[in-house]
């Protein structure tokens, strides 16, 4: 029954259930764990064939010995290979080491304290810097603003991408937004797609924001679509080009979730003479990246066809375990008000919203009893949620099993802290 529907009554008798449930759950010492975005072991192995992948040849098609030092900017094939993956040229691809995350602290590093357009353009020359965070959104992309002194604004999230009248709005009230983090498809946590029109005003908002306004396009889960009809993303670039803005976006990837997720291959694109600064920012605290790992990844996955054939056998094992998410909220929670879930064609989360001010007690009830989620407020800059009500699942890294084990106990606890709460308020007699 929809919990607005129940009578105290009601809703006493099923908290008693629920509280055997809950003890029975407690008795089995569980220890599960929901938090950890990362592939699990039979995903890494698919790409176990890249030990050993060079047998001895080390020589790139243009003959560089990779294992020297040399090529800030990546190798040639590499450059191409994943400038394919983001739908750009080769030359407007910069291939790093082995975390995007890298280069997105480089980009931000070098526009806040270098400046990107020469060291009058550096971001802390001003008294203030604000970036745009559509919430919920990934906390690593928040710890690098903190880390940075750059102030947070959060901005709604829909099923469309950011809300772009809000963005739009925020970015005419505030001179010192000095840019936005975009997740565009399969965003982490919601999993939604920007769609053409967020694309289009995004690539054009460096045109109303202040100059050195960029974009932070980080299209971690390009290709890690768990669905065949799966929406595409429309090239930002394009958009750029006709808005004349390249200059003001970065885009990001890496193979961190179709190789191995420590040891793969991390890129950014951008325009010529972005990628020109950022490089030699790079060259400050590096000779060369790993071209080895540039060329074996080149080897095992020669081009796009390749990766995106790849992506299938992720797809076909991820895919049961966020069908195991969705049908168990589905049978536990669908048409009882408790809260509502994405339906991610994509990417590694399914993204839960409790009812208002429960996120973080349900966190606390399934730790009891051996349940490790997210921290409630993880999504949200300064880990502050102010409904409290966002909750991230990431179902990759556990077993099948341990998945449908995880999502039967949340969903007692969902059920346990939303009946508790109604009774608290007075629930209708
Ligand atoms: N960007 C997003 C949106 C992510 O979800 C993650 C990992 O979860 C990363 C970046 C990390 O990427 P990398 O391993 O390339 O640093």
């Amino acid at each position: 029954m929809h919990i607005e529907h129940m009578t105290a009554a009601q809703a006493s008798a099923e908290i008693d259930a629920l509280e055997r449930d809950y003890t029975e759950l407690g008795a089995k010492g569980l220890a599960l764990d929901l938090t950890r975005g990362k592939p699990a072991g039979e995903q890494l192995d698919l790409a176990s064939d890249l030990d050993g992948m060079l047998a001895g040849d080390y020589r790139a098609a243009d003959g560089t010995d990779v294992r020297n030092y040399g090529g800030l900017v990546g190798l040639p094939e590499a450059r191409a290979l994943f400038g394919s993956l983001l739908g750009v040229p080769a030359e407007e691809t910069l291939v790093g080491g082995n975390a995007s995350l890298t280069l997105m602290y480089n980009v931000l590093d070098l526009a806040v304290n270098r400046g990107l357009r020469g060291a009058d353009s550096a971001w802390r020359n001003s008294a203030s810097m604000k970036f745009l965070c559509p919430v919920p959104g990934y906390d690593r992309h928040f710890t690098l603003c903190e880390s940075l002194g750059i102030d947070m604004l959060p901005v709604p999230m829909l099923e469309t991408g950011p809300d772009m009248d809000a963005v739009e709005a925020l970015v005419d009230a505030h001179s010192d937004l000095r840019g936005i983090w975009c997740v565009p498809r399969f965003s982490n946590p919601t999993g939604c797609v920007y769609n053409d029109a967020t694309v289009k005003r995004i690539a054009q908002l460096p045109n109303r924001a202040s100059s050195d306004f960029i974009v932070m396009w980080d299209n971690a889960y390009a290709v890690h679509t768990l669905n065949e009809a799966a929406p595409e993303l429309a090239s930002i670039r394009t958009f750029c080009l006709d808005a004349g803005t390249l200059d003001h976006v970065f885009q990001f990837g890496s193979t961190s979730k179709i190789t191995f997720a420590g040891a793969g291959v991390g890129y950014t694109a951008s325009s010529v003479s972005n990628l020109a600064a950022l490089q030699a920012h790079l060259g400050v605290q590096s000779i060369s990246p790993d071209k080895v790992n540039q060329l074996r990844h080149v080897r095992l996955l020669p081009d796009r066809d390749a990766v995106i054939a790849h992506m299938a056998s992720h797809r076909a094992l991820l895919q049961p375990k966020f069908d195991a998410v969705l049908s168990g909220l589905e049978q536990g929670l669908g048409g009882r008000g408790m809260g509502t879930w994405t339906h991610p064609r994509g990417g590694y989360f399914v993204s839960f919203d409790s009812r208002p001010g429960l996120a973080s007690g349900i966190v606390t009830l399934a730790a009891d009893i051996g349940v490790k989620l997210t921290p409630a407020g993880a999504t949200f800059p300064y880990g502050e949620d102010p409904s409290d009500c966002n909750i991230r699942l990431a179902p990759s890294y556990p077993s099948l099993q341990e998945v449908s084990e995880t999502v039967t106990a949340f969903v007692v606890c969902v059920k346990l802290a939303s009946l508790r709460q109604k009774l608290a308020q007075g629930a209708t007699a």
